[in-house]
């Protein structure tokens, strides 16, 4: 089956076009180089020594022996002995409703979202990013997401016909958004209108299982990806207790039968579906209310708007709740052990805006997460760099370190694929182009923080 990929605004955002421009105080050097320089191009498992990498007009335009180099005489040059030059990360699922989650982004090396409910707000984020009026990650989004009635969440586009479904998807598309989003609960007839209107519109559809539909017939159609490993559990039963069980959803891990798990994997991978784990999620939402309060104490939790870390204060799960999602990691984290194992496709997202998901921050997370599923570091990167730019039909065009590729970089302090902790080691943030070195981004955030 073929699957439909990202073609309108986001990918003239990702592939078209001049390097952004900064505003006029932040002039940007068109030319810069990273001299002598591990680099590790993400395309395939391998560091190679001694490179200089030149970026000009905001993408790079040649890499070869730093004895080779021929740096132009106005460049800024950045010395890289001893440090690695990887890919800017992914995150390939976020709810990001406030400017200051931006800076986040970029300061922990996220240079691509994928925000999976978008209104005008995240349309002018996406506008003033690209004007250089702010320095954050290249922005691709959904529309408001689509429910069924009563919708799960408050402020759903709520759809209860196939035609309003097809109306819906119109109006998403005319409004700049560049896939739609289902959830839980669309009727069946909804959801079959929603993705063949999405179709002739050119505008994927990625997100939920809707209960009515099933993971079996979202897998069969043209669905591009599902979020958090959603209803996967209903087709890992040996012994399928009631529906009305499964319908809960998040209790299925417990009794999934890890037999079961290749199979789906062989079966999602031969059908080419992306999944996007989200393990943090879960994690976090399984948190005691003593590591929440031990949370928010970390460091970085000072630099996350006041509005969001209120939210966090404020949830509260049961924790009967907490401690069903909890039991439930070992088997989400084995089911994505086996897609790896499948080659089946998948994406990193943590879903920022969930509680204790810190923007930038909590992507470094969930690489652990993934690592400590079995995934190999370079498995677990290639999901939050290469991975994304072949999701969005880009591939080579970011999430590499080639000639060609737009110049969203990070500079670390040691090798990533040894250890994916060494990711978040960074030493600077390349943008577009744009250089950050890692004390002008601390700058920048404290600065941001204070204003709070
Ligand atoms: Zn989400």
């Amino acid at each position: 089956m073929s699957r439909q990929t990202l073609t309108l605004a986001a990918l003239a955002t990702l592939i078209g076009g001049s390097a952004c421009e900064a505003g006029p105080t932040d002039p940007v050097p068109t030319s810069i180089a990273f001299t002598d320089v591990f680099v590790v191009p993400m395309d395939v498992a391998d560091v190679q020594p001694s490179r200089t990498v030149l970026v000009r007009e905001g993408r790079i335009d040649w890499i070869g022996p730093a004895s080779e180099a021929r740096i132009d005489p106005d460049a800024l040059v950045i010395d890289g002995r001893g440090l690695y030059l990887m890919p800017g990360l992914a995150d390939m699922h976020v709810h990001t409703w406030r400017q200051a989650d931006q800076l986040l982004y970029i300061a922990y090396g996220v240079t691509v979202v994928r925000n999976m409910w978008g209104t005008e707000t995240q349309l002018e984020f996406r506008r003033r990013i690209e004007a250089g009026e702010l320095v954050g990650p290249t922005i691709v989004t959904a529309g408001p997401l689509m429910d069924g009635s009563p919708a799960f969440w408050d402020g759903s586009l709520i759809v209860t016909t196939p035609e309003g479904a097809r109306q819906a998807v119109r109006d998403q598309a005319a409004r700049g958004y560049d896939f739609v989003k289902p959830y839980d609960r669309l009727p069946a007839p909804v959801y079959d209108a929603l993705v063949d209107e999405a179709a002739g519109v050119g505008l994927p559809v990625a997100g939920h299982v809707p209960i009515d539909v099933g993971l079996d017939a979202v897998i069969q159609g043209p669905q591009v990806s599902v979020e958090h490993l959603n209803r996967y559990s209903t087709l890992l039963q040996a012994d399928p207790p009631d529906s009305a069980h499964l319908r809960l959803g998040e209790s299925g891990w417990l009794t999934a039968d890890a037999a079961l798990m290749p199979p789906l994997a062989d079966r999602l991978a031969g059908d080419g579906m992306w999944s996007v784990p989200t393990l943090i999620l879960w994690e976090r939402f399984g948190m005691t209310a003593a590591e929440r309060g031990a949370f928010m104490a970390r460091p970085e939790v000072r630099l996350v708007h006041p509005g969001l870390r209120q939210q966090w204060t404020d949830f509260a799960p049961s924790p009967q709740v907490a401690d069903l999602v909890r039991r439930g990691q070992p088997a989400r984290s084995a089911m994505v052990r086996a897609l790896q194992d499948a080659g089946a496709r998948l994406l990193l997202g943590t879903d920022v805006g969930n509680p204790f998901i810190v923007p930038g921050a909590g992507m470094h997370a969930e690489l652990a997460l993934l690592v400590g599923a079995g995934l190999s570091p370079y498995e677990a990167l290639s999901a939050a760099t290469r991975a994304p730019a072949r999701f969005l039909a880009a591939d080579g065009s970011f999430g590499v370190v080639r000639v060609g590729a737009r110049a969203d970089l990070i500079l670390v302090e040691a090798n990533p694929l040894d250890d994916v902790v060494n990711a978040s080691r960074i030493s600077g943030v390349m943008v577009r182009g744009q250089w950050f070195a890692a004390a002008e981004l601390r700058r920048r955030l404290e600065e941001q923080a204070a204003a709070f």
